[in-house]
């Protein structure tokens, strides 16, 4: 059908994310999905057990715009055993459809036209777009290659009387860096004295290597007070399909943060939260999600070496990314194509979370995966 009138684009340029772009290329070419983040294997069978025991229980219906009670408390009682922060879980806790609804509702809670947003590039493909629909203006600072860090003097001059939020993200999509002590004491210091809010996508919380300890905002009085905190139960738990997340916050943000939620989504699938709030009764599964994970990714960097590829360091998250320098001159995206249709292995370009910096040519592995597809994909691209 044509339309009888132009549309002005309220986001100009973007298309269809590269996830779902690089997904559907995977599955057309029959070729083995490393590129969207998600896991090849089942979620706890008992998540299973307690959603299907719930909808039989006859909870069916809208669950309150806020969140289940239940998870709501459990979500609060594990900062305080993982961060030793209280959240109030009637005031400061929501529960969203995804990390990618709460970070929406928080842009839109907190931006509007006139102020600036910082983000850290690369950076995950929805927080411009949020920004952008928000009427502010993004302003972005590139991250320091080959090892990604944050750099200070960058972030500090883009601060203007005008920010209003900078974003950050720990453990890092799509590098996989993380912050450390250092980072926090620069934060602290470049947001004192302003009024500029922190979102921190926190979504692979739970997902760091090699003994680190994750630098939540939750753990720092000045930091929290100020901070949207971002979580997913879809990577925790392996259910990204459920589409279930969450965003803690003082109270003064979270009252403006669910103005917006009410209005994006109402609420959240209610057995889901239900089987989730059990699932959280047992801590233990959340500190076992790191050695998991590093298990992963020792066993792809075994199965990757004396291949033409040079893995980058990850501290955590399920991506490793892989510097193709040595293979080809292509643009990332293009290789990318023509790693899935030519080689069979599907990944993701990391200029896809650029705005303005060049691409390196650096492709972006999801090691969320069963073993014999580790194996199986490591052994194309030995090929490559
Ligand atoms: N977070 C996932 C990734 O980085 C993708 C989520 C999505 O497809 N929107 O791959």
């Amino acid at each position: 059908m044509t339309t009888p009138f132009r549309l002005q684009s309220k986001l100009p340029n973007v298309g269809t994310t590269i996830f779902t772009v690089m997904s559907k290329l995977a599955s057309d070419a029959g070729a083995i999905n490393l590129s969207q983040g998600f896991p090849d294997f089942d979620c706890d069978p008992a998540l299973i057990d307690g959603v299907t025991r719930h909808m039989r229980e006859g909870r069916n219906q809208y669950a309150p715009m806020q969140g289940v009670p239940a998870l709501r408390q459990a979500i609060a009682a594990k900062y305080e055993l993982f961060h030793g922060r209280r959240y109030d879980a009637d005031t400061e806790v929501t529960v969203t459809s995804g990390g990618t609804e709460a970070i929406f509702d928080a842009v839109v809670a907190v931006c509007g036209p006139g102020d600036e947003a910082i983000v850290l590039e690369p950076c995950y493909d929805c927080y411009v777009p949020a920004i952008e629909l928000s009427g502010a203006t993004p302003v972005v600072v590139s991250l320091t290659l080959p090892d990604y860090r944050l750099d200070w003097d960058a972030v500090r001059a883009a601060v203007t009387p005008r920010t209003r939020l900078i974003i950050i993200n720990s453990p890092h999509n799509p590098s996989g860096a993380i912050l450390g002590p250092a980072d926090i004491q620069e934060l602290k210091a470049v947001v004192r004295g302003t009024d500029i809010v922190i979102i921190s996508d926190e979504v692979y919380e739970h997902i760091i290597f090699d003994g680190a300890q994750h630098q939540s905002m939750a753990r720092d009085e000045q930091l929290a007070e100020r901070s949207f905190i971002i979580g997913s139960f879809g990577k925790t738990y392996h259910i990204t399909g459920w589409k279930a997340g969450y965003a803690v916050a003082p109270s003064a943000l979270s009252a403006e943060f669910r103005k917006v939620h009410q209005f994006v989504t109402f609420s959240t699938n209610t057995p889901v939260q239900h089987a989730l709030a059990e699932m959280m009764a047992r801590p233990e599964a959340l500190r076992e999600l790191g050695p998991f994970f590093q298990a992963k990714r020792d066993l792809f960097l075994d199965l990757m070496s004396g291949s033409r590829f040079r893995p980058l360091p990850c501290g955590g998250s399920y991506f490793q990314l892989m510097d193709y320098s040595s293979i080809t001159d292509e643009a990332d995206a293009d290789f990318a194509v023509r790693l899935t249709r030519e080689f069979g292995v599907a990944s993701i370009p990391t200029s896809s979370f650029l705005y303005r910096s060049a691409a390196p040519k650096v492709l972006r592995f999801c090691f969320a995966k069963k073993t014999e597809t580790l194996e199986a994909a490591a052994e194309r691209l030995q090929k490559v």
